[in-house]
Formats: C-alpha cells, sequence, structure tokens
C-alpha cells in the first residue's frame, strides 16, 4: 500500500466505503455463514490486501487517512465499513474526518465499537448472543438497530429500525425472505440507494 493510492473504494449502494480487515470482526455464527465480504469483489485478493493495509495506515497516521478520505469522497458520506468492522480507537479517525468537513456513517457488531461511537448502527441477527442482544436493548435506540434476516429466519425479536435481507453474489436471498415493514428500501429495490433514504446515517 502506497499513500498515493486510494484508501476509499467504490460502493454501489452508498458512493464510497472505508473497508476493513475481516480480522477485526466479532462474527455471529450467521454473519460468518452469509459474509458479504466473503464473496463477490470484496473477496478478491486486492480487497483483501487493501483492507489489510488501509488498518495499517491508520494506525501509522491517522490524521493524513483522514485527509485523504475526506479528498477522495468528494462530498459523499463514508460508509463505515464496506468489509470488515471498525476498532474502538477508529473513533480518532472519524472525528477527524468531521473536523476537515467530511461525513462517515456505518454499522458494527462490536460492542467495544459502538460504545465508542454511539452514532454506529448495530447490527444484529438470530443467532447473536444473548450478551449482545442485551447490550442492544438495554443501551442502543430503536433508531440505531440494524437486523440481518436469512430466508428461514422470524423477524427481529426486537424492535429494530431497518432489516436486511440477505444478499449477495453467492446468498442471493432478497427475494425469498419474507417482506417486513422495516426492509431496507434498497434491498427491495425502492430506492437507488442510500442517498434516497438515509435511515441509516
Ligand atoms: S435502510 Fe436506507 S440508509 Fe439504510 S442501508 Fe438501506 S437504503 Fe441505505
Amino acid at each position: 500500500m502506497r499513500w498515493e493510492m486510494p484508501v476509499l473504494s467504490t460502493n454501489h449502494k452508498c458512493a464510497v466505503s472505508l473497508d476493513f480487515p475481516v480480522l477485526n470482526c466479532v462474527p455471529t455464527s450467521i454473519c460468518a455463514q452469509v459474509c458479504y465480504a466473503a464473496q463477490g469483489r470484496q473477496y478478491y485478493r486486492k480487497s483483501i490486501v487493501k483492507s489489510l493495509a488501509v488498518a495499517r495506515l491508520i494506525d501509522l497516521d491517522p490524521e493524513r487517512v483522514a485527509r485523504k478520505m475526506v479528498d477522495e469522497a468528494a462530498g459523499h458520506t463514508v460508509r463505515i465499513a464496506g468489509s470488515g468492522d471498525s476498532l474502538p480507537h477508529h473513533k480518532s479517525l472519524f472525528d477527524e474526518v468531521s473536523r476537515l468537513g467530511g461525513s462517515t456513517w456505518g454499522f458494527t457488531r462490536r460492542i467495544d465499537t459502538h460504545q465508542a461511537i454511539p452514532s454506529f448502527m448495530f447490527s444484529i441477527d438470530a443467532s447473536s448472543p444473548s450478551p449482545v442482544m442485551e447490550y442492544v436493548r438495554d443501551q442502543v435506540p430503536v433508531a440505531r438497530r440494524a437486523y440481518l434476516r436469512r430466508p428461514e429466519d422470524l423477524p427481529s425479536p426486537i424492535e429494530v429500525a431497518v432489516t436486511f435481507p440477505v444478499h449477495g453474489h453467492l446468498t442471493p436471498y432478497t427475494k425469498v425472505t419474507p417482506v417486513h415493514e422495516t426492509d431496507c428500501p434498497a434491498g427491495r429495490k425502492r430506492v437507488e440507494g442510500c442517498l434516497g433514504c438515509r435511515r441509516c446515517w
């Protein structure tokens, strides 16, 4: 990874994303089963290497990465994380992006990351362990809760702002997942992308 190479990746649904290594993830069994980072372009060697390199550059010089993010985003809000997950210490990076006039939005499955960055959506699924469900029920406002749903899963057992029917190159299950009123409208093809919705921002 050279500094002159872009740190952001393009993303059809939300324009630009910062992708982290899956090493950062605390996956549930369902998440591991249908992981988007294990299929499609994010599974290419180049993408995996880039996510590792980006994590190293952030550790090396978070201010410089923040400046690159703001430049490359060109006014777009950066989705965190297109793959992998953020760590609590990445808060300083996102704060610096904000200080420079940029913006970020994102999801996490990590309690420690959500405690550091409570503006992130917390993503759960039917296999989320009890301590995680307790944390989300007690600490995360409904507007910040997201639920990943496979075709065979019931709706979320707790109220959520958005449900994501499982989709992906190898797991294209949206059409066979029951429709729910909280479904992501982009997943149901009712909007082009997140700019036309912003429920998770
Ligand atoms: S609910 Fe809206 S903002 Fe959230 S991921 Fe779907 S389209 Fe994007």
